[in-house]
């Protein structure tokens, strides 16, 4: 559930007419809402009450520092892959202490970053980054909470670029090296082996592979204790899907249930990093149509906003949602099926195809879903500016990032003749 509902003919954001935000803040345009991100963190955090846990959002999901805020202040954690979303986390007044710092590639200088800000957990993907790792905190002095990243090698049965588990990805490191693993870790003075993780992939839309990569990471858990290394977290990952079409993703709460029944009994803390399961239905990409035009038979509406902004139709073939902002018919529209395409000099450039619409010039369009893998993907291929980000909060909206100036997309680059 959203609080992106239709008053009359009008879309709005909670209780602002979306329109109104176009207008003010023109075209094209990410809004989000405040409430629906909240009670999307909330349907985990309160799910939980009754174990250790620590919901740590996946914030390359949307790392806008208000939207951190709003989560850092109901008491999130943050999930990281980068030094840069670690200082985000600091600008944005979170707590380095419920962060953990995920990547195949994470480098020295990063972690050195994050051991001087004293973050919860590193999420190792290899033994070579376990001596690295090592050899950075003992140059600090100090001592790093680990975690390993296993491939349980269960299939999420997503789209091959978001399915991270399975043997033979780039991520984590092998079952069955799990435990030569650990041990080597707990060999290494600068290194404290506190808990196991996983990560199997994106937009799930069924709990069974989640579950049964817990089942494999618990048997791992009591292995190892057999073994004298004692773990006191299970990392879940993030991964769970939200309905962008026909999906049926069950909701966080349900997914919790099934998780606490598993692990409840075991004292371990329970650390997951949901991304887009709090963020893509907080959010929307506003568009205005600047023409329709049809090529042989094909209808195609043709909008201010693009592959740049919103990637994620053209990379993974995704589908999302596109409403009318207004239902109320003027002349002028023409009722078809469209594809909904940019601006942007490339076929692949579009928002939706085949998309029964009415629609004319000057009309918006909302695309739904829009709040993760949104805006953190954008780009200014073709010198576009990237779109302004506004985050309503019941009747007020607060500009949360600007929409860029022509000048400042040029502002790093030097002429060699001047
Ligand atoms: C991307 C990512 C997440 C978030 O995934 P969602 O599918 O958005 O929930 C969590 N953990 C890791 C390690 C990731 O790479």
């Amino acid at each position: 559930m959203d609080y992106f509902n239709y008053r009359g003919s009008d879309l709005y954001a909670e209780d602002v007419a979306v329109s109104e935000i176009a207008k003010a803040m023109g075209t094209p345009c990410y809004v989000y809402s405040k409430a629906t991100l909240l009670r999307h963190f909330h349907a985990y955090a309160d799910a939980l009450t009754d174990i250790p846990h620590l919901v740590c959002f996946g914030m390359k999901a949307n790392s806008n520092l208000a939207i951190l805020e709003v989560l850092a202040e109901a008491g999130a954690g943050f999930d990281i892959v980068s030094v840069g979303e670690l200082e985000r986390v600091l600008a944005a007044g979170g707590d380095p202490a419920k962060v953990v710092f995920s990547g195949v590639g994470k480098q020295r200088h990063e972690m050195q970053r994050a051991l001087e800000v004293g973050i919860h957990c590193f999420n190792v993907e290899s033994l070579a980054e376990l001596d690295q790792l090592n050899a950075v905190a003992l140059d600090l002095g100090t001592v790093a909470p680990v975690s390993l990243r296993i491939n349980p090698d269960v299939d999420p049965k997503t789209h091959p670029y978001i399915s991270t588990g399975l043997n033979g990805s780039k991520f984590g490191i092998a079952h069955k090296d799990t435990l030569m693993a650990y041990r080597h870790a707990a060999s290494l003075p600068g290194l404290n082996p506190i808990g196991i993780d996983c990560h199997i992939g994106s937009q799930l839309t069924d709990i069974a592979p989640l579950l049964e990569a817990l089942d494999k990471l618990m048997e791992l858990v009591a292995s190892l204790k057999a073994d004298g290394i004692a773990l006191h977290h299970i990392d879940l990952g993030g991964g769970l899907g939200v309905p962008y079409q026909e999906e049926t993703p069950p909701h966080p709460s349900e997914y919790m249930a099934a998780v606490k029944a598993k692990i409840a009994d075991t004292g371990l803390t329970l650390v997951l990093e949901p991304g887009r399961s709090i963020a893509a239905n907080a959010g929307i990409f506003v568009t205005e149509a600047i023409l329709t035009k049809t090529n042989q038979d094909h209808h195609f509406v043709v909008v201010d906003g693009a592959m740049n902004d919103l990637i994620r139709p053209s990379l993974y073939g995704a589908w999302q949602n596109i409403i009318p902002v207004s239902t109320a018919p003027h002349d002028g529209q023409v009722e078809a099926s469209f594809d909904v395409v940019g601006p942007v000099c490339e076929s692949g450039d579009f928002l939706g195809k085949a998309r029964t619409l009415r629609v004319g010039a000057g009309d918006l369009l909302a695309v739904r879903s829009a709040g993760a893998y949104g805006f953190v993907m954008a780009s200014n291929y073709n010198t576009r500016p990237r779109a302004p980000e506004i985050l309503v909060d019941g009747d007020q909206m607060h500009v949360i990032r600007e929409r860029e100036t022509l000048e400042s997309l040029w502002a790093l680059e030097h002429r060699v003749n001047r």
